[in-house]
């Protein structure tokens, strides 16, 4: 049994969850929302698979870095009982957004990974340095304890030259590393191997597509358990629609809006990364409000909704020209898990290429499962992914605990 604290640490939040990777459970949640602000929020939460009833505490309180965020935390947690050394936690797991060319595999942090994941910095100037705070607040109060990184970018190392090179000049991309390193890897991988399970077949026998649509969204093509390509790319700006991403454009508009209409680089990065998607489209904050809009024929809401579905169905199109042959198309995060409207809409122009969706399936399952029908030459399945579950796993394996 092995029991790891995962943390997933943004620029102004801080994620915690204490997993049990033998029996796949959750024992203990934590949020911290709004750090560096006046007044945050917090809440810790104890479930009753601790052994204990189910309990939670909650705080509404300045919080003004991560360091005062995880204190507090911890705090909580030992009131809880659920401290990482009252429930035994071996390890800690970090998710980190971009390990740009030095890191493929999850590696246990020391003084030199840190810097190493500061290096890449100018990579991923909004993921990674919120990341690196998570990582050094997190060792200097809980120094005991192994400290793991788990890479974002980690599962897409090994896709072709063909899917990772920019057409541009190869000089000026050497230079500054400047590649397709793709996103959201631990859960394309998580999922896909869940796939092969579910349908019960090799993993390296099957080819799919997977679609990761949350409020950021990716698309993979995985041949035999090799991922061929994905949306995301240098950084997770390219691809499809998402919340307040814009997914792929021409890069001529960003030359236009800063040489010809006197923006900011600042200002098309604000732009690109908050003002564009579903929330530059239609004002809608996520895809539960679009949808609410679209029902009430706002037109905005309704070009927003046309949009997305178009690029989900050029990205699953051209991944299944890069495939060949297509085994399963599964969907998974907050939207590919929850919307049957998006998953049988993306996928309604393909019943030639042998695509039929179980509409009682499709709309009236709960869970993993797969929602095509029996004649349906490719499985469509949704598939819940579990990011933390898998980078407490990835804590077993480079620490070879649990063996
Ligand atoms: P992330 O982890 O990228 O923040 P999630 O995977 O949690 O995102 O997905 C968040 C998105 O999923 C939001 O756009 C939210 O509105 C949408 N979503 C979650 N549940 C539902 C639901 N039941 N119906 C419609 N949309 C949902």
């Amino acid at each position: 049994m092995t029991r790891v604290l995962v943390i997933n640490s943004g620029s102004s939040s801080l994620k915690l969850q204490i997993l049990d990777t033998a029996v796949e459970v959750e024992l203990a949640w934590a949020l911290v929302e709004r750090i560096g602000e006046p007044v945050g929020s917090l809440t810790v939460r104890r479930s009753e698979l601790t052994g204990s009833p189910a309990a939670e505490r909650t705080a509404e309180a300045g919080f003004p870095d991560h360091t005062a965020a995880l204190a507090r935390v911890l705090e909580l947690a030992e009131e809880l009982r659920v401290h990482p050394a009252d429930l035994g936690v071996e390890a800690i797991g970090h998710r980190v957004v971009h390990g740009g060319p030095a890191f493929h595999e999850p590696v246990e942090v020391t003084a030199e990974v840190e810097a190493d994941i500061e290096k890449l910095e100018l990579l991923a100037p909004l993921h990674n340095p919120a990341n690196l705070r998570g990582i050094r607040v997190a060792r200097e109060l809980l120094p005991g304890l192994p400290h793991v990184a788990v890479f974002d970018t980690g599962f897409f190392h090994t896709m072709p030259a063909a899917a990772h090179t920019y057409a541009i000049d190869r000089e000026t991309a050497r230079e500054w590393d400047l590649r397709r390193y793709g996103f959201h890897g631990t859960s394309h991988e998580f999922v896909s191997h869940r796939v092969a399970d579910v349908l019960g077949r090799p993993y390296d026998e099957i080819n799919q597509i997977v679609l990761h649509l949350g409020n950021g969204a990716s698309a993979s093509a995985i041949a035999g358990g090799r991922p061929m390509d994905t949306s995301m790319g240098l950084t997770p700006l390219e691809g499809l629609v998402m919340g307040t991403r814009p997914g792929d454009l021409d890069p001529g508009l960003i030359i236009h809006l800063i040489r010809d209409r006197g923006m900011s680089p600042e200002d098309v990065s604000t732009l690109l990364n908050r003002r564009s998607g579903l929330e530059g489209l239609s004002g809608a904050r996520d895809f539960r409000e679009l949808l609410t809009r679209v029902d009430d024929n706002d037109e905005d809401a309704r070009l927003a909704y046309e949009v997305v579905i178009h690029r989900l169905r050029r990205y699953i199109g051209g991944y299944w020209a890069v495939l060949g042959r297509v085994d399963a198309i599964t969907f998974t995060a907050g939207v590919g898990e929850n919307v049957a409207r998006l998953r049988a809409d993306a996928l309604s122009t393909m019943s030639g290429w042998g695509v039929e969706i179980d509409r009682d399936a499709n709309e009236n399952g709960t869970g993993e499962r797969v929602i095509s029908t029996p004649d349906s030459r490719v499985a469509v399945l949704v598939v819940p992914t579990d990011e933390e579950l898998a980078i407490a796993r990835a804590c077993d394996t480079v620490l070879g605990l649990g063996t």
